[in-house]
């Protein structure tokens, strides 16, 4: 069968090859100039498949007001004229639940295993290099309550067969020696050691590159996608400048791309961009640079070693695509980073970058089947993309081939 696969993000790259491994020929057609340029660009590089708890929380009610005012707020709500961001935001809160958040923690703790071993296996067949460490994960907390908070929902995760301990602040710190200037506004931290990290724009060039040159797959970039064709219930083909794009089935992983294009179709996909920053700090300095991934809950802000470099990403602005405020949120994070790991490098000439998650209210992606009979969704990643790309491209493979995933389908679709 030949599949249209659009959006050469981390998502679509990872669908291809799932789909070229069972046997389909695939064209990727793409906005931009190469692989992986917009949100897969320069994210904060943790492949983290055991700490996948979903952003909408019931920890996070009492914390609304501050992000509304509070402008070093980790988490800023900016308020706009904008239907769909009150509508994410009413499903949002909706979200918090704890049953229902729950639930989903426990859903993406699954897709985040497959993910895992479809990620391993990528490595193994393909060799390609993207600063991939077996490193692990150190969840810093400052505040004793949330911490304990965390320690119970790691103890429901550790049930479902997460690898995760709790440690106090002496033992965060042996283990991570550049933590010593924190250590004293750190209360504890939940290590998993079986969290990796990667260059997530490495891995999708290197992918696409193998893609293209052992599987035979065309790339087309700098081919926007303006319009699905459709016909009796059916894609018939991708509208492009170029030129119409025919094939038998369609993946849509066009991540905020996703969502233009499937409202033409009367599809309404609950995603809406989450801005976020990331600074890369070149020749990071050893001893003062972390080995294991950190993430400082209290800022969400996390730090991953890459191949010499320390990659440090973090905020979340609902705030739509506006960029008003850009230069200020990433000198904040420079301010923040450095209260953390002060000597890790050069912060003033530290690689910057602003990216859009695209983000559902309850943090699980779309992976699925639409009202049109070939036309399937794989988008809705939001802040683990990364982590969860080759697990969804097993599943939307699966679907496409009639096989039954090893995770809930009915968990991902897009009207659940
Ligand atoms: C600051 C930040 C930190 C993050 N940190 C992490 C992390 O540590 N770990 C993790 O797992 N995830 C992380 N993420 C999330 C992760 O980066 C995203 O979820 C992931 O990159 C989404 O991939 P995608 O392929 O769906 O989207 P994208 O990478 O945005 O790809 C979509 C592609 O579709 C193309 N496109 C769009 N519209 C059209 C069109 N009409 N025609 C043709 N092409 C089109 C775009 O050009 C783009 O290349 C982070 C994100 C941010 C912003």
């Amino acid at each position: 069968m030949h599949v249209c696969v659009l959006g050469a993000g981390v998502v679509g790259l990872t669908t291809a090859w799932s789909l070229v491994r069972d046997g389909h020929d695939v064209t990727i057609v793409e906005a931009r100039g190469g692989a992986a340029l917009e949100a897969s660009f320069a994210n904060g590089g943790q492949l983290s498949y055991s700490y996948v708890a979903p952003l909408a929380d019931p920890a996070v009610l009492p914390k609304l007001p501050a992000w509304l005012v509070q402008r070093d707020s980790a988490l800023r709500f900016i308020p706009r004229l904008d239907v769909q961001q009150w509508r994410w935001c009413a499903a949002f809160l909706l979200a918090c639940r704890s049953r229902r958040a729950r639930q989903t923690a426990l859903e993406m703790l699954s897709l985040g295993a497959l993910s895992k071993a479809a990620l391993h296996e990528i490595v193994e067949r393909e060799s390609i290099a993207f600063d991939y460490v077996r490193n692990g994960k150190l969840v810093v907390y400052r505040d004793p309550h949330e911490f304990e908070r965390a320690r119970r929902k790691m103890e429901l995760l550790v049930a479902a067969g997460s690898d995760q301990r709790a440690l106090d602040g002496h033992a965060c710190v042996a283990l991570e020696p550049a933590l010593a200037h924190a250590q004293p506004l750190i209360a504890g931290g939940i290590h998993t050691p079986s969290e990796e990290a990667g260059d997530c724009h490495r891995f999708g060039v290197a992918l696409a590159d193998a893609l293209q040159r052992r599987h035979r797959v065309t790339i087309r970039y700098e081919t926007p996608v303006s319009e699905l064709v459709h016909a009796d219930g059916r894609i018939v083909a991708a509208r492009t400048a170029a030129g119409d794009i025919e094939a038998d089935a369609f993946v849509v992983a066009l991540g905020l791309g996703s969502v233009p294009l499937l409202d033409a179709l009367g599809v309404r996909l609950p995603v809406y961009p989450l801005t976020g920053y990331s600074l890369t700090i070149h020749h990071a300095d050893p001893p003062h640079t972390p080995h294991v991934s950190v993430t400082d809950l209290h800022r969400k802000i996390v730090y991953a070693p890459l191949g010499g470099r320390l990659r440090i990403a973090g905020m979340v602005e609902i705030a739509g695509l506006s960029d008003a405020q850009r230069a200020g949120r990433v000198e904040l994070l420079k301010r923040q980073a450095q209260e953390i790991f002060p000597a890790a490098g050069d912060y003033a000439s530290a690689q910057t970058w602003c990216g859009h998650r695209p983000a559902t209210p309850d943090s699980k992606p779309l992976i699925g089947r639409t009202p049109y009979g070939n036309l399937w969704l794989n988008t809705g990643h939001g802040a683990l993309g990364f982590t969860l790309a080759c697990g969804s491209a097993r599943v939307i493979a699966d679907m496409i081939a009639g096989r039954a995933p090893s995770v809930d389908v009915d968990a991902y679709a897009y009207d659940r």
